[in-house]
């Protein structure tokens, strides 16, 4: 199923219709739900050639099968409703909101036992493990950008017939392959990277295995949380410049990490390319490159706040991933973790110059670091 291009040449050209004659190089938008009798496809909630497409595409550069879902959390709880009743399921400290309140979600309602483990501490997690369903990680994870090793960890889970799922939103499937790494199931919300354009909400799931990439496209007949037509069109159309995006976003956060470091506008710089970063090593060696992300902590929730409202070039706004760069205070949430600090802001480095991405943070942190 990998085709003997790569990766820069597969963004371009994977998931594209068939080369006929006078037909469009490009999948058409098409807005239907229902069909002439008798064909391939009878009813799109049964799934399109349009959301056929971007599994294709995704499955190819995840080396995976892909079943497409309506938003990132839609693709999460369509793994979760497969979850059997009891099942225990291992959950890294850090995870994007959402999935953590859902899963405990589950828990408070007795279908799941839910056990929150530090991943990272695999004499733990071998304990932990044993009698579990399937552990539940990120990495990079949001917004604490803590880099697990998703080869370690899938070891261990494999060892006690555990699954392993790697959220693959931060790296995107240029920067880390996790099934490639052992891991069992990836889940992108391509609402982030994928999409790159702040403009449309879609996710993936990617199953190692055929058959339970199958299992879960039938659900999601059930479940019915597909994606548009539009919403495949637009998540195809940004998969096309993702190498291009996510070179120069990449590069730049690097860049703006390597800056921080040491302003004193703060406290601490949170990004897996700083040799100081304590995943540092493992990031070099299951990653291509970083990430685009930046966490950064100040010195107060009221600074973080203020940083946040300072700035005229980065945007005010939760999200990431986009070709605009973004910041938020996390805590503002209240469903994010009492794990994050209070005053962590988070960075969504877009492709913007890196130069006046700088000038606008450091003028912003100096205001808020007088508060004004
Ligand atoms: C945004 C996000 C999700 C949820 O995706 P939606 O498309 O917003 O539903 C899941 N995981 C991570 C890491 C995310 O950033």
């Amino acid at each position: 199923m990998t085709p003997p291009w790569r990766t820069d040449t597969a963004v371009v050209h994977l998931g594209r219709p068939a080369p006929i004659p006078g037909h469009p190089l490009n999948l058409p938008i098409e807005p239907a739900s229902a069909f002439f009798a008798g064909g391939d496809i009878e009813y799109a909630r049964d799934g399109t050639a349009a959301m056929a497409a971007l599994e294709g595409a995704i499955g190819t550069l995840e080396d995976g099968y892909a079943v497409a879902y309506s938003s990132g959390m839609a693709a999460a709880t369509a793994l979760m409703d497969t979850f059997p009743i009891g099942a225990i399921i291992i959950a890294a400290p850090h995870l994007y909101t959402g999935v953590a309140e859902r899963l405990r979600q589950l828990h408070t309602q007795g279908r799941i036992t839910l056990r929150v483990v530090d991943v990272d501490n695999h004499v733990a997690l071998s304990a932990a493990v044993k009698g579990a369903h399937l552990i539940w990680l990120e990495t990079p994870s949001n917004p604490m950008l803590e880099i697990h090793d998703i080869n370690a960890i899938s070891t261990i889970a494999h060892a006690a017939s555990a699954s392993v799922l790697c959220d693959n939103t931060f790296a995107t499937p240029l920067g880390q392959q996790p099934l490639r790494l052992g891991a069992d199931l990836v889940l992108h919300s391509a609402t982030k990277m994928i999409g790159g354009h702040s403009d449309l909400m879609a996710g993936i799931m990617v199953a190692q295995r055929q058959d339970m990439a199958d299992h879960l496209r039938e659900q999601r007949v059930l479940l019915g949380s597909i994606p548009g037509a539009l919403e495949c069109f637009l998540a195809l159309r940004g998969l096309r410049t993702l190498s291009l995006r996510w070179r120069q976003a990449q590069t730049t956060a690097h860049e703006l990490a390597t800056r921080l470091v040491g302003h004193t506008g703060l406290s601490a710089v949170r990004y897996p390319g700083l040799p100081t970063h304590p995943g540092h090593k493992i990031a070099e060696s299951q990653m291509s490159g970083f990430g685009t992300l930046i966490s950064i902590d100040l010195h107060s929730t009221d600074v973080a706040e203020t940083l946040c409202t300072a700035t005229s070039l980065w945007v005010h706004s939760t999200s990431l991933g986009g070709v605009e760069s973004l910041l938020e205070r996390r805590r503002r949430w209240p469903l994010e973790s009492d794990l994050v600090p209070p005053a962590l802001v988070r960075l969504s480095v877009g492709i913007e110059d890196v130069d006046d991405l700088w000038a606008d943070l450091d003028t912003a942190l100096t205001i808020a670091a007088n508060g004004t």
